[in-house]
C-alpha cells in the first residue's frame, strides 16, 4: 500500500489486492493520533481490510497486519527497490481486476528483499517474471522480429521491438548491444518461469541494462524511482 493526503486528517491509500488488483480507499481520520488504523498503514505492509463501498472511493473501516516488513524496508536500497516494484506494478496494473499472480509476485518480492543483502539484484528476474505474467516477457531463444530460433548465434537486445533480434532483422546502422554466449545463458535462465530459476540470480551487467531498457519501453519512459535508486546506490 501506499498514501497520499486528503484533507486534513484523511488518507487515500493505493492497496494491491489479491481479489480486486489494484484500488484506492480512503483512510478517516488516519492522521490523528488516536485513530485505530494509524500505525498499520505503513507502505509495503500486507493487511486484512475492513471496507465499505464508498460513494466514490471504498472506505478502509479495520486493517489487520498479516505482515509488516517495514523495519527492514526503511534501509535505503531496500526502500528504493520495492519503491520502484510498487511504481511498475501500479502503473501496468488497471484498477478493480484481479491478478493472482501479480499479488503472489509482489507478496514474495517484497520477502525476498526484506532477506537479500543486496535487493537491487533482484529486480531484472522481479522485472522479468513481471512481464511475463502481463503477457509482455520476450522469448528469451527466438527473434522477436522473425520467430526464428536464436541457437548459438549472437542476438542483439532491441528495447523497441520488445526481445532479442537475430542477425537478419538487425540494420547495420542501429547500435543494439549484443549479447554473447553468457549473456544469452542469464538471459534464458532470468526468463524462466516461476520456479524455474533461483529468485537471487544475478544478472550479467548487460543484461540488467538491457532489462530496464524494456520495461522502459513498455513502460513509455523510465520509472522515477529508477532514478532515485541510482542516486544513492552506484551501478
Ligand atoms: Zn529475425
Amino acid at each position: 500500500m501506499r498514501g497520499r493526503q486528503l484533507g486534513e486528517a484523511d488518507r487515500i491509500f493505493t492497496l494491491f489486492t489479491g481479489e480486486r488488483g489494484k484500488l484506492d480507499a480512503v483512510a478517516k481520520g488516519v492522521r490523528r493520533a488516536k485513530s485505530h488504523l494509524a500505525g498499520r498503514m505503513e507502505f509495503g505492509n500486507e493487511c486484512e481490510f475492513g471496507m465499505h463501498r464508498g460513494r466514490s472511493l471504498d472506505v478502509i473501516v479495520s486493517a489487520h497486519i498479516l505482515h509488516a516488513p517495514w523495519s527492514k524496508l526503511v534501509e535505503p536500497e531496500r526502500f528504493a527497490v520495492v519503491s520502484l516494484v510498487a511504481e511498475l506494478i501500479d502503473a501496468f496494473c488497471e484498477p478493480d481486476l484481479a491478478m493472482p499472480d501479480v499479488y503472489e509476485l509482489l507478496t514474495g518480492m517484497i520477502a525476498a528483499v526484506e532477506r537479500s543483502p543486496s535487493p537491487r539484484e533482484l529486480l531484472p528476474r522481479f522485472s522479468l517474471r513481471l512481464l511475463a505474467v502481463l503477457g509482455l516477457a520476450p522469448p528469451p531463444d527466438a527473434c522477436v522480429r522473425c520467430g526464428r530460433q536464436l541457437g548459438s548465434n549472437a542476438g542483439w537486445l532491441d528495447a523497441q521491438a520488445g526481445g532479442l533480434i537475430d542477425e537478419s532483422c538487425r540494420e547495420r546502422w542501429r547500435d543494439l548491444p549484443e549479447f554473447d554466449a553468457r549473456d544469452r545463458e542469464n538471459f534464458g535462465a532470468l526468463c524462466a518461469p516461476k520456479g524455474a530459476a533461483a529468485p537471487a540470480l544475478r544478472a550479467t551487467p548487460r543484461v540488467a541494462r538491457a532489462v530496464e531498457d524494456l520495461l522502459a519501453h513498455h513502460l513509455g519512459r523510465r520509472p522515477k524511482a529508477g532514478a532515485h535508486l541510482s542516486e544513492f546506490v552506484p551501478g
